[in-house]
């Protein structure tokens, strides 16, 4: 009657990030590399650029512009 253990303790720690597989010892606690990655690059912020995101409005207005001047 003492025991205020959440049922979920007694489980394996998921992946803190995904939390959708288990953390594993090499990489605690996340549950691979790349969540481990992921994770750190949170915390590092503008240090770190994700691929993929091509959504640079300098680009267009740059594009604009000369085609202004040619025009
Ligand atoms: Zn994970």
């Amino acid at each position: 009657m003492s025991d205020p253990k959440p049922p979920e303790a007694t489980k394996a720690s998921l992946c803190v990030l995904c939390r959708r597989g288990p953390a594993t010892p090499a990489f605690h606690p996340f549950c691979s590399r790349r969540c481990a990655d992921l994770d750190l690059a949170r915390w590092l912020g503008d240090g770190y650029r994700i691929p993929g995101r091509a959504d640079d409005p300098d680009e267009d207005a740059e594009y604009a512009a000369s085609g202004e001047r040619t025009g």
